[in-house]
């Protein structure tokens, strides 16, 4: 008897798994068509001085809309572009497009904004992304000063001799550098000191459970002075509570993200917006 139920499991496993590798296949083959006839588009997502309340940047985050499946989150597609090796193709898809659409925008509200666009790891690790980052500013005329590249922390893993140079070479551009959903890996303090970091971001799992978890609470508060002691700025992302707002404000978090204060929306939207802060007595103030 439990062999047979050993042998439907199996039988249920191995059609789960036919399931997920067509699936896979299915949107492997569906991305690669996506990013040549431009299927893809770009959401912004604001970002928040904390201390002034003004809108001081805005995070470009990939969209994807198949006819067939409605839209395909970017947690479900990154992974597998990452695997079949078009990761490469839509971060330099996402920045020249960003680049434009936000600079022209920057140009329409003759604002300062800066623009932060994610770079996968694997992207990073493998390409000579300094010369592939000051093209599309020379081809786009964005300045580099006004951007930042999101780069997650397990990048700042073992081979840090690597990194550093292409870090430093970023830099000289101008560029700054983030490092996302921080403290889900485990980079040491040591090797952080040793980049020219700009900003670290909180990974909005902390920032999720902060009223009910006490060592969320002590966590999120010695990010903060870590980095700050370290000379970098700190963001929270995913602030989705005026209570997670309050908290992080008190504690001297220099910027937020979040549903809160808003979503990612269409650079039409994000032109309606950056005209609001400006016509606003206080500039962009808006907390
Ligand atoms: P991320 O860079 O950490 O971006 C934050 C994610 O959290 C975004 O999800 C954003 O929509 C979501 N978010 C923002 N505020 C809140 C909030 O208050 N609550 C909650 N629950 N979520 C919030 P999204 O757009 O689905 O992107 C997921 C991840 O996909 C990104 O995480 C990033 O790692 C990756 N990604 C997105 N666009 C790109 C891209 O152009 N290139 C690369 N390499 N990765 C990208
Ligand atoms: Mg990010
Ligand atoms: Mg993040
Ligand atoms: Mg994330």
């Amino acid at each position: 008897r439990s062999k047979d139920k050993g042998g439907s499991q199996f039988t249920f496993f191995a059609s789960d798994m036919n399931a997920r590798v067509e699936r896979r296949l299915l949107l492997e083959n569906k991305l690669r068509q996506a990013i040549d006839t431009s299927l893809l588009y770009l959401a912004y997502q604001p970002k928040w001085d904390t201390a002034s309340g003004a809108l001081v940047g805005v995070e470009a985050l990939v969209r994807w809309n198949d006819e067939v499946e409605g839209n395909i989150s970017p947690a479900e597609f990154i992974p597998l572009a990452e695997e079949c090796g078009l990761i490469h193709d839509i971060d330099l898809w996402v920045l020249e497009k960003a680049c434009r659409e936000i600079l022209a925008l920057k140009q329409q509200c003759d604002c300062s904004l800066q623009l932060s666009v994610n770079f996968s790891p694997s992207h990073f690790i493998r390409f000579d992304i300094c010369e592939e980052v000051s093209a599309v500013l020379r081809r786009t005329h964005f300045p580099g000063h006004d951007l930042e590249l999101e780069i997650t922390e397990n990048l700042v893993g073992p081979d840090v001799v690597d990194i550093s140079s292409k870090i430093h070479a970023i830099r000289d551009l101008g560029v700054e550098i983030s490092i996302d959903d921080f403290g889900t890996a485990y980079s040491s303090l040591s090797r952080l000191k040793q980049l020219p970091l700009n900003t670290l971001k909180i990974d909005k799992s902390f920032i999720q459970d902060l009223e009910d978890d006490p060592d969320d609470k002590t966590l999120v508060r010695t990010i903060i002075a870590m980095a700050h002691n370290l000379n970098m700025k700190v963001v929270a992302e995913g602030v989705e509570t005026q209570a997670q707002y309050d908290f992080v404000r008190q504690y001297q978090c220099d910027m937020v993200q979040g549903y809160l204060l808003g979503k990612p929306i269409s650079a039409e939207e994000l032109e309606i917006l950056l005209k609001q802060c400006q016509q606003s007595a206080s500039g962009q103030q808006r907390l």
